[in-house]
């Protein structure tokens, strides 16, 4: 097992397969391509054959859960084929991925017969006005539960993953809560981070966990559990008398860099050992070098060996830095 200098495995690896996106969330993507933002060409994206080659690495290097993101990735071309070549890894314990929902109605099937056991869906309102703001395309929240519905209909595990930004979406909270405890889905609670450098962050927009967790709680009392496994990133409670559960991922209140057992690949295959690292490392070029297996590998232990990011921790010392780092839709989240 490959450790870091904080003593943290290698144990999760995020692949974004494209940057692009048919939506623009305020909190994530400008909402023109222009001089500060531009897409990957298509010779630059991994194809298959090479996510796969360094996905097998990444597990003969410890890894044993694998989450497909982008950008939007129902957005790549199929994108089922991709999952069930993941599938069939030797070792990999666990492939999920993380989805704005707009396609998956029309994808769900086709996923799950692939291999895909577990989805989780992103979505930040019900009421269409404040989602159609978010969303920044018009995109109406039916079309996105009518997605989540048939995934579950296809026998998927969904969860709902909901960013909440003061003056933003903060009304949607206990809507959301009603709506999923209704439905038997796990939904959790994001808090706004400051990832990238084109979202105009600010600390007071930050809705923290324990807010939400207070608010819910006068409606319908929750009770806390416990962590399921080694890093589990969100805090998971119970609506108290049922099974129905809700998480809460305090990424800016309560940092969890101490567990961060995540790498990230992006899709012109550039590794990122923190979601707010400036810079990756470019094993896509090496690859086409014709670097082998063994050289690919020594260089992904290079990176691990020497990794201390803590960033999130540290935030606190810095809260005003304006410096260059990589934009969420790069990397996936
Ligand atoms: N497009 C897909 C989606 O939205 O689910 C996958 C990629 S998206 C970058 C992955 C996750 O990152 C989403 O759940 C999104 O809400 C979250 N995200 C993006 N920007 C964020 C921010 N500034 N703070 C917190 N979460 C963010
Ligand atoms: Fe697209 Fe996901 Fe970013 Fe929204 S959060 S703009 S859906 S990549
Ligand atoms: Fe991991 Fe970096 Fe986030 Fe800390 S700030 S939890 S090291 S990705």
């Amino acid at each position: 097992m490959l450790t870091d200098m904080l003593n943290r495995p290698l144990l999760d690896l995020r692949i974004s397969v494209t940057d692009r996106c048919n939506f623009r969330c305020t909190y994530c993507m400008p909402a023109d391509e222009g001089q500060k933002y531009c897409f990957m060409k298509r010779s630059e994206l991994m194809t298959f054959e090479e996510i796969v080659r360094l996905a097998k690495l990444f597990v003969s290097l410890g890894v044993r859960k694998i989450r497909l993101t982008g950008g939007e990735p129902l957005l790549r071309k199929d994108i089922d084929q991709l999952v069930g070549m993941l599938d069939n890894i030797e070792g990999l314990e666990d492939l999920s991925m993380t989805t704005n929902g707009f396609l998956l109605k029309r994808y769900a099937a086709s996923l799950k017969k692939a291999g895909l056991k577990r989805i989780n869906v992103s979505l930040d309102a019900l009421d269409d006005e404040v989602f159609a703001a978010i969303n920044g395309v018009g995109a109406k929240s039916s079309r996105i539960l009518e997605g989540m519905d048939e995934a579950v209909r296809q026998g998927m595990k969904v969860k709902v993953n909901m960013v909440v930004k003061r003056g933003m979406n903060d009304s949607q909270i206990l809507p959301m809560a009603a709506y999923f405890k209704e439905k038997g889905i796990t939904l959790r609670f994001i808090e706004f981070m400051d990832v990238g450098s084109l979202n105009g962050w600010k600390l007071d927009e930050v809705v923290t966990s324990k807010e939400i967790y207070n608010m819910i709680s006068k409606e319908m009392p929750l009770e806390p559990l416990k962590e399921n496994y080694y890093g589990e990133v969100a805090k998971r409670c119970r609506y108290v008398g049922t099974d129905i559960e809700v998480g809460f991922i305090s990424s800016v209140s309560q940092p969890f860099c101490g567990d961060c057992t995540r790498c990230r690949l992006s899709a012109d295959g550039k590794i990122y050992t923190c979601l707010f690292a400036a810079r990756g490392t470019d094993l896509l070029s090496s690859m086409r070098n014709g670097a082998s297996d063994e050289e690919l590998a020594a260089q992904i232990k290079c990176v691990w060996d020497v990794r201390c990011d803590r960033y999130s921790q540290e935030r606190g010392k810095n809260p005003t830095y304006k410096g260059k780092r990589i934009e969420m839709s790069y990397i996936g989240g």
